[in-house]
């Protein structure tokens, strides 16, 4: 569905109107592609509480290591730190903000680092321009290097105003454990194998085209109404195409069955709606919804675990969405439905690491252009267009792109995340 308002806003006549006007002003994201593989510019690195030097050019992107922040006098440097160089970070840049795990013992050092979360949102809310403000709670740096080198990229245009946590690495030292020794970063996902369910339009396409570009052999499940352009997209990316109703009760065992050589990436992707307030809704349209996009992810996530086809190095990304974490009037299925996955993966998460190896977290997708949002009505769909920090919906691609981070091998750090995909929606923030 074409953004027709971004367009027109792109113009010289568009901007001076919408400008006079005080509507939103929303800035053309760059995205990844082979020839826009990298931000255009210099990384500047500044340390709250140190002198900083001064950049040669605008920087793309600032990281900020707020990492000691202990008090509100080390809040403080974070203000002296990016006052000075907010302004001149280019358009569509990235801020960073390296933050530390609150500390349950300190409670002056988690006000502190708590303060951190509403000075990155709300830096995201005011900086504009296409740029884009993530805090990173680290405690090993190694360890978060595929998460900055994400957030640092065109990969990571419509997320914004996240906190995401990176535990430790697996190993002894530093970072160990986490970055395999052999990782190529062009292709890191060469050798694996990848699922996604709903994989034959929209989102899930996008992924297991992201996916395959990033090495994996990707296996792209779809309802076998949908086996045609399963298997069309499944020859283009060279993978297979698996037909299955991923409501069935034995959905799980039959992946496994499919997949004898064992899965390393499981995309739980396949999502429906079913609107009316709950007034209206009949049972069917209250359990069409929790079937799909609940039960079956708990139960094939189950059947892959403990049939041990998802082992050592595993990751499950699921699809929750921002009507599950703010709610959404006519919703109520879907909504419970999507915070459902968000208690799957929060509670499941630690115990997938400690006894199989794999990592479990969310994608939560605010409006995204797809067939799904096209056929919301225009006034709704154009509010929830406009209604982020980017004022513009995202793309399949800026989901997809997301869960390839957590689909990196390099990512094993991060565990039990719920990561919004967008553009810092106003919605529930
Ligand atoms: P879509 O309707 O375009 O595609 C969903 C796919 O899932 C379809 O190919 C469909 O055939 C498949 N599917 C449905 N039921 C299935 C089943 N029982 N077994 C196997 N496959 C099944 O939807 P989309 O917009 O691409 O959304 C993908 C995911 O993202 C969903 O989980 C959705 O809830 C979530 N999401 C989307 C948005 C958005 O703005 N589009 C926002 C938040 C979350």
């Amino acid at each position: 569905m074409a953004d027709r308002y971004l367009r027109f806003t792109g113009t010289a006549p568009g901007r001076f109107l919408t400008r006079g006007l005080g509507l939103p002003q929303p800035a053309e994201l760059h995205r990844w592609s082979p020839e826009h593989p990298a931000l255009k510019g210099e990384v500047l690195h500044l340390t709250a509480g140190k002198p900083a030097p001064a950049p040669a050019a605008p920087p793309a992107a600032v990281v900020l290591d707020a990492t000691h922040v202990r008090d509100v006098e080390g809040l403080a440097d974070v203000h002296a730190a990016l006052h000075p160089v907010v302004r001149s970070v280019a358009a569509g840049g990235r801020i960073v903000v390296l933050g530390a795990p609150l500390d349950p013992a300190d409670h002056h050092q988690a006000a502190a680092q708590q303060a951190l979360e509403g000075f990155t949102r709300s830096l995201g809310k005011e900086i504009g321009r296409g740029r884009t403000v993530n805090l990173v709670r680290l405690t090993d740096r190694a360890a978060a290097e595929s998460t900055l080198r994400f957030l640092l990229s065109p990969k990571s245009a419509y997320v914004s105003g996240q906190v995401i946590e990176v535990g430790e690495g697996s190993g002894e030292g530093p970072g160990e454990g986490t970055v395999p020794a052999d990782l190529d970063w062009d292709q890191p996902l060469s050798g694996r194998t990848a699922l996604v369910t709903g994989a034959a339009r929209g989102i899930g396409a996008a992924v297991a085209e992201t996916l395959a570009r990033d090495g994996a052999r990707v296996v792209v499940l779809d309802v076998p109404q949908a086996e045609a352009d399963a298997r069309r997209l499944a020859e283009r990316l060279g993978g297979e195409a698996l037909a299955l109703d991923i409501t069935a009760a034995d959905a799980g065992e039959r992946i496994a069955a499919a997949l004898p050589d064992g899965l390393d990436v499981l995309v739980h992707n396949a999502g429906i709606t079913r609107d009316r307030r709950l007034v209206n809704m009949p049972v069917e349209r209250w359990s069409s919804v929790l079937e799909v996009n609940l039960a079956s992810v708990l139960r094939t996530t189950d059947a892959l675990l403990s049939t041990g086809t998802l082992g050592e190095g595993g990751r499950i990304v699921a699809t929750a969405s921002i009507a599950g974490l703010a709610g959404n009037a006519g919703q109520t299925n879907y909504g419970a439905s999507k915070a459902g996955v968000v208690g799957l993966v929060r509670s499941l998460a630690p115990r997938a690491l400690a006894e199989h190896g794999v990592t479990v977290n969310a994608v939560a997708p605010g409006f995204i252009e797809t067939k799904m949002t096209a056929a919301v009505p225009l006034l709704i769909r154009e509010a929830g267009r406009r209604m982020n920090s980017l004022a513009q919906g995202g793309l399949p691609v800026d989901v997809a792109e997301t869960t390839a981070w957590l689909a990196h091998p390099a990512s094993g750090a991060v565990n039990g995340q719920v990561v919004r995909v967008c553009g810092q929606s106003l919605l529930g923030a």
